[in-house]
């Protein structure tokens, strides 16, 4: 694939910090990405009020804010006004509100899905929950890569998931997108549809509360420091660095275990940051011979 000037995609844990978020917002909007990814935990609920007004002259680029509905519904975020709502998509993570009020705004985003990380703990206890809320309000699911340090999914928690989906009688254009291929392979759905191999440091990049410009979410390496004063467009200067090269070209390789398996072109080994040594082959895969 041709070398991108900065990265399409862009996954970004806001920071407590009113100042430090409207930086680094504006550090990332520098290098016009056509997505971001905005994770927003409770306790950065300020960091979030610090850029919620950038979010009402969104052009471009597509914004989607991840957060708990608790998180949502605080009162420095309804403050500011709820324009911004219209204007990104929402992925409300768990425990879910239930709020009438609330799912009420939430309703007039670009789009509303029903998330959870995919982890063991999150599947387990909240996927079949998820699925009922998206058939209720006839929206989706999206099950995101899980933050660093991660682990696969087991095979009782696919198993589980795989019920529970079955059960729920979903329509047949239901929207999930699932990050996780043996699970989207589990569900009967096509796990190469949307994935076209690791995009870690290739389309995608992930920034962290402190600015840390890192791989991804779930493969953490750091690259560089989006506030290092000395880089003059830092998200660009750090794109187009060798340490960004470097890396990317690692998680590129397929592990030498996958090399035999008819799937290796397509999946290259899948996500190396759920491998035991973040580099081999994605832990959730049975092993090759698994899919015929
Ligand atoms: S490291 Fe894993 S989660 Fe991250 S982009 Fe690659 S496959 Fe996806």
């Amino acid at each position: 694939m041709h070398d991108l000037k900065s990265p399409l995609r862009i996954t970004w844990d806001v920071p407590a910090d009113p100042l430090r978020a409207d930086a680094l917002f504006k550090i990332i909007m520098e290098a016009r990405p056509l997505f971001i990814e905005a994770f927003v935990s409770h306790k950065s609920v300020w960091g979030f009020w610090g850029i919620a007004g950038e979010l009402e002259k969104l052009r471009q680029t597509r914004v989607t804010v991840i957060a708990e509905g608790e998180t949502l519904c605080d009162k420095a975020i309804l403050s500011c006004d709820g324009c911004w709502m219209k204007n990104v998509s929402l992925i409300l993570m768990p425990p879910y509100e239930e709020h009438g009020f609330f799912l009420c705004a939430a309703s007039h985003a670009r789009e509303l899905l029903w998330g959870l990380w995919s982890t063991n703990v999150d599947m387990e206890k909240y996927f079949a929950e998820a699925l009922g809320r998206a058939k209720g309000f006839k929206r989706g699911v999206a099950v995101l890569n899980p933050p660093a340090p991660a682990e696969p999914l087991s095979r009782k928690t696919i198993e589980n998931a795989a019920k529970a989906w079955k059960e729920m009688e979903l329509p047949e254009n239901f929207e999930a997108r699932i990050h996780d291929l043996f699970l989207s392979e589990a569900l009967g759905l096509n796990p190469f549809e949307h994935y076209h191999g690791c995009a870690a440091c290739q389309t995608l990049a992930h920034v962290d509360e402190k600015g840390n410009l890192i791989a991804c979410r779930t493969a953490p390496h750091v690259i560089g420091n989006l506030l290092d004063d000395s880089l003059q467009s830092p998200l660009k200067s750090l794109w187009r660095s060798q340490k960004r090269r470097d890396i990317r070209e690692m998680l590129s390789q397929t592990p030498k275990e996958c090399r035999e398996c008819v799937l290796a072109d397509k999946c290259g080994g899948g996500c190396h940051g759920l491998s035991a040594d973040g580099l081999g082959r994605d832990g959730g895969c049975p092993g090759p011979g698994f899919f015929k």
